[in-house]
């Protein structure tokens, strides 16, 4: 089944040709569908019979205009964010994450349904990869939460669940998707995409989009530590990583943000921030401390507020630059696939 939601205004373009109808329906289309629209009656500048025509392709399973539901929807009452549980075809469950700033409105978007790197502090991995989000069902997730809070987003993040380089061809479909000047209109600067470490992708995304912010979970400054939590580091190892950022860099001239989440006894004691920052040194890039969300499933618990300003002071004092990163919606357990989590316990 053809997904519209996945179609460049090109592709359409195609599509339209293909059942005998004239191209330049594909830009009204298109615009139809990033303005979040669910249903073909609603394209009011399309003919009658052709907005039956294409009801009727729906309705025989050719094609489908990609529609969102919200299964649950989480408000703070603090800052404004909203999460959200969004449901898509096949009972699919995916969380996203609406977040205001002062520079605009962003969105935290899932790359795929569940994940299979098997981090020990994620939520988001218990229980495996389902499978790959399409192009259009990560776009999907910028356009329900636009169209549940009437407020355009500027900015997009995909760090929800999954592991966007793990889903390569898609991530590089929806941001050329988003970017289209008929479509969302995103600027590639706006959007960043944080992956594990899969280092193979790590160049070829700087060739096919060199204006894309990228992060990298760093979470630990050697071997020992980093493959006791992150299994991926068994096959790409720190230096091996560190390595393939460095090229990014000279490649791109763009900055490269390390996360680093602290996890008590584990990743946070004052000799790892200087480990870090030897690790680091000279590097363009930025550190970014997050206090750790607790799945209790993990059993990992965050560091204490004192051990995180410790471990800050210490990389600022060897000439890294760190923020400890803002906890947005903490009264709505906005963090990290904890809401997929629940609800999949549920059913
Ligand atoms: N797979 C990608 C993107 C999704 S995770 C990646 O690994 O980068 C987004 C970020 O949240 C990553 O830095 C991830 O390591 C971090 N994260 C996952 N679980 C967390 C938790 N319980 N507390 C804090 N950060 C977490």
């Amino acid at each position: 089944m053809l997904n519209l939601r996945d179609l460049t205004v090109k592709e359409l373009e195609e599509y339209f040709v293909s059942i005998g109808e004239k191209p330049f329906r594909a830009k009204q289309v298109f615009e139809w569908l990033n303005r979040g629209v669910d249903s073909f009656d609603e394209m009011s500048n399309i003919p009658k019979e052709l907005r039956e025509r294409l009801s009727d392709a729906e309705a025989s399973d050719d094609i489908t205009i990609g529609r969102i539901n919200i299964l649950r929807k989480q408000e703070s009452r603090t800052d404004g964010t909203i999460k959200y549980l969004f449901q898509l075809r096949e009972s699919i469950a995916v969380e996203s994450v609406f977040m205001k700033y002062k520079y605009g409105n962003s969105i935290c978007v899932s790359s795929q349904a569940g994940c299979r790197m098997g981090c020990a502090f994620c939520a988001s991995t218990i229980g495996g990869l389902t499978r790959n989000l399409s192009a259009g069902e990560i776009l999907m997730q910028v356009i329900g939460a636009e169209r549940d809070t009437g407020e355009k987003i500027s900015h997009v993040v995909i760090m929800g669940t999954g592991e966007p380089f793990d889903n390569y061809d898609n991530i590089v479909k929806f941001i050329t998707l988003a970017h289209e000047p008929k479509g969302l209109g995103l600027s590639m600067r706006n959007i960043t995409v944080s992956t594990c470490g899969l280092v193979p992708k790590i160049m070829e995304f700087a060739r096919d989009l060199p204006q894309v912010n990228l992060a990298v979970s760093l979470h630990a400054p050697n071997d020992e530590v980093r493959s006791r939590i992150m299994p991926v580091n068994r096959t790409y190892n720190v230096a091996r990583l560190i390595s393939e950022c460095k090229r990014y860099t000279e490649a791109t001239h763009r900055r490269i943000t390390f996360e680093y989440a602290l996890i008590a006894g584990v990743n946070d004691a004052p000799s790892r921030a200087d480990e870090l920052a030897d690790l680091l040194k000279g590097m363009l890039c930025h550190v970014n401390l997050i206090p750790l969300n607790e799945v209790s499933e993990t059993g990992l618990a965050g560091s204490p507020k004192a051990q995180v300003q410790e471990f800050l002071a210490r990389l600022e004092s060897r000439g890294i630059t760190a923020t400890v990163r803002r906890e947005l919606g903490s009264d709505i357990d906005a963090a990290c696939g904890q809401l997929r989590l629940a609800h999949k316990k549920e059913n």
